[in-house]
C-alpha cells in the first residue's frame, strides 16, 4: 500500500477546507439538496471552485474528504471528487437547471486521487458504542444512514474490498449490509456475508438504495426495517 508524506497529507487537510467553505451556496450544496442529502453537513463536503495543486480537472465537482477520527495532519484520509454535470440541479431562484452532460465520457462519476488506495468513509462511525454498525455501497448512503441515526461506514464501490476491511469489523454483533436494490449492489452484499460471520445483508427492494429509502420513508420506518 502506497503511504503518503507528511506534506501530502497536509496539503489534503488544506485542499479539504478550502472546499469546504467553498460549499455554501455551491453547485454542489444544491446538488446533494436535490437528492435529499441536505443534511449531510458533518461530512464536510467541499465544491471544488478553487483547486488545489493536482486537482484541476476536478474543478466544478464535489468534494467527499474521508474524515478520519484523528486530528491535524492526519484528519483527512483521502478526497474524493463526484462530478455533478450529470445532475439536474436547481438554481439559486429555484429553477432546475439541465445536466451538462448524462454521461461522463473520459472519466469516472466519482473519481479518487492517483495513489490513493481504497479506503472505508467515515471509520469514525467505527468507535460507536453500539453493538451494531452499517456498512453502504457509497458515501452517500452511508452519510444518510447516519442521519438516520445508524452508525455507518461506506466503501467508495462495490469493486472495492481490501482483505484489511475485514478485521474492523470483528468486534460488531451485526454489520448491516446495505447494498444498492441492483444486481450489483446484491452481490456486493453477498461477496461481504461470505467474508465477515457477523454480516447481515438488508434488502430495501429493487431500486432503493439507503438514501432513497430513507429520504421516502423516513428514519424510523428504515430502523425498523434493520430492527434496533
Ligand atoms: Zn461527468
Amino acid at each position: 500500500m502506497s503511504k503518503l508524506h507528511d506534506s501530502q497529507k497536509t496539503d489534503l487537510v488544506t485542499a479539504a477546507k478550502r472546499y469546504a467553505t467553498s460549499y455554501q451556496g455551491s453547485p454542489a450544496e444544491r446538488y446533494m439538496t436535490h437528492r435529499g442529502l441536505g443534511s449531510a453537513a458533518k461530512f464536510r463536503l467541499g465544491y471544488v471552485s478553487e483547486p488545489a495543486v493536482g486537482h484541476e480537472l476536478h474543478r466544478g465537482r464535489l468534494a467527499i474528504p474521508y474524515l478520519s477520527p484523528a486530528t491535524g495532519i492526519h484528519a483527512v484520509a483521502t478526497i474524493r471528487f463526484r462530478c455533478i454535470a450529470d445532475a439536474c440541479v436547481r438554481a439559486p431562484d429555484g429553477s432546475y437547471l439541465p445536466p451538462h452532460h448524462e454521461k461522463h465520457d473520459g472519466h469516472g462519476k466519482y473519481m479518487g486521487l492517483p495513489g490513493h488506495p481504497p479506503r472505508l468513509f467515515n471509520t469514525g462511525a467505527l468507535l460507536t458504542s453500539r453493538p451494531y454498525i452499517a456498512l453502504d455501497e457509497g458515501e452517500f448512503d452511508a452519510a444518510a444512514v447516519e442521519g438516520a441515526d445508524v452508525p455507518a461506514v461506506g466503501t467508495p464501490g462495490v469493486s472495492t474490498w481490501r482483505d484489511h476491511f475485514d478485521p474492523v469489523f470483528a468486534g460488531f454483533e451485526v454489520v448491516f449490509v446495505l447494498g444498492d436494490g441492483d444486481d450489483a449492489g446484491r452481490r456486493f452484499a453477498t461477496k461481504v456475508c461470505e467474508r465477515l460471520s457477523n454480516a447481515k445483508a438488508i434488502d430495501l427492494g429493487d431500486g432503493y438504495d439507503a438514501a432513497r429509502f430513507i429520504h421516502e420513508f423516513g428514519p424510523a420506518k428504515f430502523r425498523e426495517r434493520l430492527g434496533v
